[in-house]
């Protein structure tokens, strides 16, 4: 698998929700985690990594040796936000080298289904909390770089154009696939996972 960067238009693609979980989709997560521990990441949403299902991962420990502190979501769904809003610095794997101060509600409650289908539901706070609702905004099609006050947005404006012309050459070079290319890919995933 491989981490996909802005401004890669899936990272602005809705995903959708899995109706059945398989062996293959089992191994397609267990995949996501290990390249989530390759690029020294806290969590990691789908289609990140071109896949349009709701499903992320989170180790807010960051450590693979540390394997209780895990979690697959799929299916997510934030049911509720407390605790006031507070502001810390964020960074992206899709945005390598890029962070900002992002306010976020303070703590949430999250829940989903697990690898095995049962549901789960956690409260979080701190870190934890903010890497939650970093990965859900991922599955709706959002980044972190929407939620920055216009004055932080301006400070990686120039960050933000040299991703863009990266992802330009890269286009140009067929290295990324064309945008049609992209909709019949994700189409076929969805077909698997997301129809009952
Ligand atoms: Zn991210």
């Amino acid at each position: 698998m491989q981490i996909l960067k802005y401004p890669h238009p899936i990272l602005r693609h809705k995903c959708k929700p899995i109706k059945k979980i398989d062996q293959e989709l089992r191994d397609v997560i267990a995949e996501m985690i290990e390249t989530m521990y390759a690029g020294d990441g806290v969590g990691l949403a789908a289609n990140q990594v071109g896949l349009p299902l709701q499903i992320f991962v989170l180790n807010t420990s960051g450590d693979k040796n540390k394997p209780e502190e895990e979690y697959v979501f799929i299916n997510p769904v934030i049911t509720k936000k407390f605790g006031g809003f507070t502001e810390s610095e964020e960074g992206c794997l899709s945005f390598p080298e890029i962070h900002a101060v992002v306010e976020r509600p303070a703590e949430v409650v999250l829940q989903g289904a697990a690898l095995d289908g049962s549901l789960q539901q956690f409260r979080w706070k701190g870190l934890a909390a903010r890497a939650v609702q970093h990965e859900f905004d991922h599955l709706q099609g959002k980044a972190f770089i929407d939620r920055l006050l216009p004055v932080r947005r301006l400070e990686i404006r120039g960050d933000l154009e040299a991703l863009e012309r990266e992802f330009e050459t890269n286009r140009q070079l067929g290295v990324i696939p064309s945008d049609h290319q992209i909709a019949v890919t994700l189409a076929e995933w969805e077909q698997k996972w997301c129809t009952p």
